[in-house]
């Protein structure tokens, strides 16, 4: 019977690739899986990742995955092209990632890095917030979508030169109160870091609001160029 309904779904509701759109199942398939990069580590306080971002604030972090190939597209999809139900499949993929970051303890919650209102009306729909329903669903720890706000719009991050990016963001980001994050363990999420100076920006607030640390993770983080390819499918664990 189990089988029966799940074939009935599967014929109605496709089984569709997270990442090309592509149905899965009866035909041979897309080149998807075997072609996607997995998990990249932050490392801790002012150290460098892997991919040679400097975090001043943020305690460390991962991303799921290499911002490349069918990853990149999928993406895309979920930010520019209104699969938006792509967040909900992502968030849990980074919820089985952020369960794996040792902070010292259990997240006490989860926020996603935010968005101005016009910058939400021109999407329709933000991201990162529902990467964050979705790790506060799977991790079943607090949504605190209202604490960290953007006071003003921003230029685009990855349209400028990195030297330019710090400065870009200097005094976006602000807090609603400190109470809610005092000598608590932050989880900030994001669908993708280039720089990371969005995500050490938004730390850095967290810090000076009290919280006790604040960890990050990411659908995905772009390669740098010429830094050390992690292998396909390799997965490092721990802090380098
Ligand atoms: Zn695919």
């Amino acid at each position: 019977m189990e089988k029966a309904s799940a074939a009935l779904k599967n014929l109605f509701f496709p089984r569709r690739c997270p990442y090309c759109g592509q149905v899965m199942g009866f035909a041979p398939g897309c080149e998807c899986a075997p072609r996607v990069e997995e998990c990249r580590l932050f490392g801790p306080s002012a150290l460098l990742d892997g991919e040679g971002r400097r975090f001043a604030f943020l305690d460390g972090g991962a991303a799921c995955y290499a911002y490349a190939g069918p990853i990149r597209q999928g993406v895309r999809r979920l930010k520019f092209e209104g699969a938006c139900g792509l967040a909900a499949v992502y968030g849990r993929e980074m919820a089985a990632l952020a369960a794996q970051l040792e902070p010292g303890g259990p997240f006490d919650g989860v926020m996603p890095v935010p968005s101005t209102k016009k910058e939400r009306r021109r999407r329709g729909y933000d991201v990162p917030l529902l990467l964050a329903r979705a790790l506060s669903g799977a991790l079943a720890i607090p949504l605190w979508d209202d604490i960290l706000i953007k006071e003003f719009e921003t230029r685009r991050q990855h349209e400028l030169p990195l030297a330019e990016r710090k400065a870009n963001l200097l005094g976006a980001f602000g807090l609603r109160g400190t109470a809610a994050v005092q000598g608590r363990r932050v989880l900030l999420c994001d669908d993708v870091a280039t720089s990371g100076a969005t995500l050490d920006e938004c730390a850095k607030m967290l810090r000076a609001g009290g919280a006790a640390s604040v960890w990050a993770v990411v659908f995905a983080a772009t390669p740098r160029p010429g830094a050390r390819k992690a292998g396909k499918g390799e997965r490092r664990h721990g802090t380098e």
